[in-house]
């Protein structure tokens, strides 16, 4: 049988992480549904299309090409060929990419794609992402919804980005939430069926083990 998890929340919550873990251990396809939205982002950034102008960024939401492969051991991420699994971390990037989602053109595109992507895979798929469990697959067999701390996220974070300062992490994490949260299509928030956990004092290990428990209840 084919199994379809769904795991929402902000960044830091250990969302990646998990999820890749979780679909490893359980033989599943894994889709970083991050990715694509940064790589749309990346690319109108790259065309030099005014991310302030949402009708300019939906009059060509439909022109990249975003392939993402879903190995949970080695997710990758191409536009119109090019792997930019580098570019869409760059800071950039990243204070830019709530916008661009917030577009609804973009999400109709995208959110096409990742349920193309999951009625596809074989054995099933665990999807990481805002908005996975109340618009994309409503119909997953286990919605996951990962919060934690202000401080254990920005802390997360920072140790992730090496060397950058907590305080800064912590502002840009969570104006980058509160965007996405109020945004008025799909936005962040917990579908009334996912199980909520609460990743503060966790492990990576504990949060694994919790969700694996979960999938196979
Ligand atoms: O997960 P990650 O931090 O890489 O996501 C980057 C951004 O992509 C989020 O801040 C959000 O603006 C957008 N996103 C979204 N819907 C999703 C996944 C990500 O709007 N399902």
């Amino acid at each position: 049988a084919t199994v379809i998890v769904a795991i929402d929340g902000p960044s830091g919550t250990g969302k990646s992480s998990t999820s890749k873990a979780v679909a490893a251990q359980l033989g599943l396809s894994y889709l970083d549904t991050g990715a694509q939205y940064r790589a749309i982002t990346w690319w109108m950034v790259s065309n030099g299309i005014d991310i302030e102008d949402p009708s300019a960024i939906a009059a060509v939401a439909g022109k990249p090409e975003i392939v993402s492969g879903t190995d949970p051991s080695g997710p990758t991420i191409t536009v119109d060929g090019t792997d930019v699994a580098g570019p869409i971390r760059t800071q950039e990037v990243t204070s830019k990419v709530s916008a661009v989602s917030a577009v609804p053109e973009v999400r109709a595109r995208i959110t096409e794609l990742q349920r193309s992507i999951a009625s596809g895979a074989e054995n099933g798929i665990v999807v990481e992402g805002r908005d996975i469990g109340t618009t994309v697959l409503p119909d997953a067999d286990l919605k996951i919804f990962l919060t934690a701390s202000p401080e254990a996220r920005a802390a997360r974070r920072s140790g992730e980005l090496k060397g950058s300062d907590v305080q800064a992490t912590r502002e840009a994490l969570l104006k980058r939430d509160a965007a996405d949260s109020s945004r008025k299509t799909s936005p962040l928030a917990k579908a009334d069926d996912a199980v909520e956990v609460d990743t503060s004092d966790l492990t990576l290990q504990q949060v694994i083990e919790c969700v694996v428990t979960l999938v196979e209840e």
